[in-house]
C-alpha cells in the first residue's frame, strides 16, 4: 500500500478518505532568439563552445549548469492545497512571516 504524506506540512495522507492533491510545476527558460546582434553573429560560437566543453571535461568537479527546465511534483493535503492556490508564490506568507497558523 502506498503511503502519502503532504510535501508541505508532512501530514499523513494514506488513503483513508482524506483528500489528496497533486501539484505539478514546470519552470523553463525562454530563449531570447530575436535579440541577436551583429556582434553575436561575428563571434565563433562553435569554437567557443568547444573550448568551454573542453574546459568542463578537464575540471575535476562536475559542472553545475543552471537547468533550463525543471519539473516537480508534490503531494498536498487539503489545507496546503488551499493555501497554495490562494498564494502560489508564497508572497503573502513572506510578507507576514510572523503569522502563526495556530
Ligand atoms: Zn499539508
Amino acid at each position: 500500500m502506498m503511503h502519502y504524506s503532504c510535501d508541505f506540512c508532512g501530514k499523513d495522507m494514506t488513503p483513508d478518505g482524506s483528500e489528496r492533491y497533486v501539484l505539478k510545476m514546470e519552470a523553463f527558460a525562454t530563449a531570447p532568439t530575436a535579440e541577436l546582434t551583429d556582434d553575436d553573429l561575428e563571434t565563433d560560437h562553435v569554437e567557443e563552445m568547444a573550448r568551454l566543453l573542453c574546459e568542463m571535461e578537464d575540471a575535476d568537479e562536475e559542472p553545475q549548469p543552471v537547468p533550463t527546465c525543471v519539473k516537480k511534483r508534490f503531494d498536498l493535503c487539503c489545507g496546503c492545497f488551499r493555501r497554495f492556490v490562494r498564494d502560489p508564490l508564497g508572497r503573502e506568507t513572506a510578507a507576514k512571516f510572523d503569522f502563526s497558523p495556530n
